[in-house]
């Protein structure tokens, strides 16, 4: 008999291990925050001794969703502007009320993000926002994985007077959490149409000299090429290259604007991909030639955006338009199958945060899974797991969220934070967005 903390029985475990096994009437053995092992629950229960079982009956066990690019902050400003073009929502609608956010905003907008990720069974997130020191604080409150660090500008803003002091904060950052279990500092510079390729070569630097990843949304639209070829007489992608930023670990957000070439030499580098379908949708930005990058076995995983161009930030909701987007657009139903596109949200999800410990339930890995009542309407009869997680699930028959094997929502309550609490607070926040978006309070 071996000694665990927690003994996780469940119908059925997805473990997207190295061998795709999916287990019926399973356990999972999890101790200091890891997965020690896995298997029928009938031995399972004869090989270990647990200080705690947690029987998740008829639920669906899955690893933890991980979303490859966000900006939770932005629940702020959700619903506030939509149906724009990109650079006009950009210019007209977010960067005005952006100009006026404090810390104490973006950590509210934040913990907002956070929960709604949890509640619908996401573990990790790679993450961009201004006061990132606050957003990197709820993070630590609501606990799971992240990714974060300060968005850096040409111009000033509200948290950073220009890109120097953005770094400033990022180095800061990157020292402060270097040890935390669950929190990582990525360098973010916002794009090459906000960045010159002099601020693009500091980031490049910092990322080099502290060994950290770099984060930057990059070949978003027809547009961006378009500025960047005036700018530069180069492509997104050539200038990136060109500056040496896909020489490091780095996560590149959006990549719609992309030849065949662009793709050849993603491939060799150490770039990953993360695809957001819905605000790609939203924004009309284009369609990201994704089975072109996982054909050429490029790294994709699965992003919301932020909240306000989205406007959901549920992984699950991603996977299905994810399928569904690249079968129209190829007009070809074989195209992003089921087992395919859940690797996009797990194991291509590690790769966007650089932990490829992340993304498998099996030995030695952290314990962040995610339990689905399989009883919710939508979810009966079950044929094929993984069809119904990818086709069928919404997220909202999440019931369970485990992230190093600390419960952090179950049964419609937060373990680390009020709720009802940070919703009455986002009700006070929206007078102030209102008025900085030039518009009366109702
Ligand atoms: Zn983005």
């Amino acid at each position: 008999m071996q000694y665990c903390d927690i003994l996780l029985h469940a119908a059925h475990i997805v473990t997207q291990d190295e061998q795709g096994r999916i287990l019926d009437n399973a356990s999972l053995a999890i101790a200091d925050g890891l997965v020690v092992g896995i298997g029928p629950r009938a031995d399972m229960d004869a090989l270990w001794q647990a200080a705690r079982v947690m029987d998740m009956g008829n639920s669906l066990v899955l690893p933890g969703l991980i979303n490859a690019h966000t900006h939770a902050a932005m629940t702020l400003l959700r619903g506030l502007a939509d149906d724009m073009p990109l650079m006009d929502w950009l210019g007209k609608s977010i960067f005005p009320v952006e100009k006026q956010l404090t810390a104490d905003l973006t950590r509210l907008g934040s913990l907002l993000g956070y929960a709604e990720m949890l509640r619908t069974g996401t573990t990790a997130c790679v993450d961009m926002y201004l006061f990132a020191e606050a957003s990197l604080e709820a993070a630590h409150t609501a606990g799971l994985r992240c990714l974060g660090g300060e968005a850096v500008f040409d111009f000033p803003g509200a948290a950073c007077a220009g890109p120097e002091q953005a770094l400033e904060k990022t180095l800061a950052l990157a020292e402060k959490y270097r040890s935390h279990p669950r929190l990582r500092v990525a360098v973010n510079p916002h794009s090459v149409y906000t960045c010159s390729p002099q601020t693009l070569g500091a980031c490049r630097d910092l990322a080099h000299s502290q060994n950290l990843p770099l984060h930057i949304h990059l070949a978003e639209t027809p547009q961006e090429t378009a500025l960047c070829l005036s700018a530069h007489a180069m492509r997104p992608t050539a200038l990136c290259h060109s500056l040496g930023l896909l020489d490091l670990p780095c996560t590149l957000a959006h990549v719609v604007d992309v030849s065949a070439e662009e793709l050849d030499l993603l491939a060799r580098t150490k770039a990953v991909v993360a695809h957001n379908p819905s605000s790609n949708m939203k924004l009309a930005s284009g369609t990201a030639p994704v089975p072109a990058m996982l054909e050429r076995g490029l790294p994709v995983g699965l992003g919301t955006d932020g909240p306000a161009s989205n406007n959901r930030l549920n992984i699950f909701v991603e996977m299905d338009r994810c399928a569904l987007l690249h079968k129209l657009a190829e007009k070809n139903p074989t195209v992003l199958p089921a087992e395919q596109t859940l690797h996009m949200a797990t194991t291509g999800g590690a790769a966007a945060m650089h932990d490829m410990r992340l993304g498998r339930l099996a030995a030695g890995r952290p314990a962040d899974c995610v339990a689905l009542n399989l009883d919710a309407p939508g979810l009966q009869p079950l044929y094929s797991p993984v069809s119904h997680i990818v086709y069928a699930a919404t997220g909202m028959e999440t019931r369970m969220t485990m992230v190093g094997g600390e419960v952090l929502y179950e049964d419609g309550r937060f373990s680390r934070f009020d709720y009802p609490a940070l919703c009455a607070e986002a009700r006070a926040a929206r007078d102030f967005v209102l008025r900085a978006a030039g518009r009366k309070p109702a």
